[in-house]
């Protein structure tokens, strides 16, 4: 509870807002929500079951479609719709909002929502997947209980008017379920029974299993990335570094340099595609001419927020520890800066951005009409 306090006191969230956020220790009660915890125990053992109902190329198939399936929740639902960190042009629009189905984690306007929250009240009651509830609960806990007050009472004051005036993602809203249903499991079952002559039992539990397991992987951007201690941009949040769930979460996982630059579409500061796969998804889209207007943290805006507010570990902060002249020099341009609070925004479109920050983002492969 220190902690949560404590972050509190570090964050412009909104001035007339910040107040009225409650703390944990209210007369709130958690409701358990019976139905859901019932689908994810089912969901389990399904999915546990498909490890011994193995069939070696629904096994590949699996793979591949999970992989991409994948892509559909970082490149589309993450960095396109809910952070607007790139364009896209509706045939990639089309793509995305496909794979984004195959993972079945709630429809793209339900999923930003939670998310344009969860940046914007990070870590307190207001965030669905609220860290400081223990780390279960920012696991899978919050998809088996009812939400907390706070979630819908701040949620709804988030601008959500970009996805819900698009009716391609109403469309995918309005009929979620048998979408989902079709795309995420009728369509490759279908696939292994008639390609791979497996049995329906056998590709079901399969479907289960890559199902589950890329619901474990993205559940842990929200648990294990936010109780680590790397923390080279910002050392006064919860969200965290970390190189190997940063990979393995298809380099969603440099969570600490993406909470503090929530618009940068490659979500690190690596040039590297090895430990962050989504870039060049979409890199080879942008070669397309399909994905346009990347937005990219500046050097010299990085720099300076990492020797404000980083934890030393950054080779910026470690070059200005070892250089008494470039710390000086570094601290006198930072005066001003210095003096700033850290605001916390979601993205581009969110009205707390400050206009320096708003002048300091790179765009690459600009989109030209
Ligand atoms: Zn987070
Ligand atoms: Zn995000």
């Amino acid at each position: 509870m220190q902690s949560q306090l404590n972050l509190k006191e570090t964050k412009i969230i909104n001035s007339s807002e910040q107040d009225n956020l409650s703390t944990s220790k209210g007369p709130f009660r958690t409701e358990i929500v019976w139905r859901n915890v019932l689908i994810f125990v089912l969901l389990h053992i399904f999915a546990l079951l498909g490890l011994f109902h193995f069939d070696r190329r629904m096994f590949y198939f699996s793979f591949v479609y999970g992989w991409f399936g994948s892509y559909g929740i970082s490149a589309g639902a993450h960095r396109l719709w809910c952070h607007r960190s790139y364009k896209a042009n509706r045939k990639l629009e089309y793509i995305l909002l496909f794979l984004n189905t195959i993972a079945v984690q709630n429809s793209v306007i339900e999923w930003v929502r939670d998310h344009r929250v969860h940046h914007k009240f990070s870590d307190t009651d207001a965030d669905p997947h609220n860290s400081q509830r223990g780390f279960f609960f920012s696991h899978m806990g919050w998809l088996l209980c009812k939400k907390h007050p706070d979630v819908k009472k701040f949620g709804a004051k988030i601008d959500m008017s970009d996805l819900t005036s698009d009716w391609l993602l109403r469309f995918q809203h309005k009929y979620y379920v048998p979408l989902a249903i079709l795309i995420s499991f009728a369509l490759p079952i279908f696939v292994s029974m008639k390609f791979f002559s497996t049995s329906f039992k056998t590709a079901f539990f399969m479907t289960s299993f890559r199902y589950l397991l890329t619901l474990h992987i993205t559940w842990m951007i929200n648990s294990v990335s936010h109780i680590g201690n790397w923390k080279p941009y910002d050392k006064n949040i919860e969200p965290s570094d970390s190189k190997l769930f940063g990979t393995l979460t298809f380099g969603e996982g440099w969570h600490n340099f993406h909470h503090v630059f929530p618009w940068d579409y490659k979500v690190s500061e690596l040039p590297l595609y090895r430990y962050n796969v989504t870039i060049p998804f979409i890199d080879f889209f942008a070669w397309l001419g399909w994905a346009t207007d990347l937005k990219v943290a500046s050097e010299d805006m990085i720099r300076k927020r990492v020797l404000r507010t980083g934890d030393g570990s950054h080779p910026y902060s470690i070059e200005a520890a070892k250089n008494k002249q470039i710390f000086n020099e570094i601290n006198n341009n930072l005066e001003n800066d210095v003096k700033r609070g850290n605001e916390v925004y979601w993205g581009l479109n969110d009205e707390d951005i400050p206009e320096e920050d708003r002048q300091e983002i790179e765009i690459w492969c600009k989109k030209h009409d």
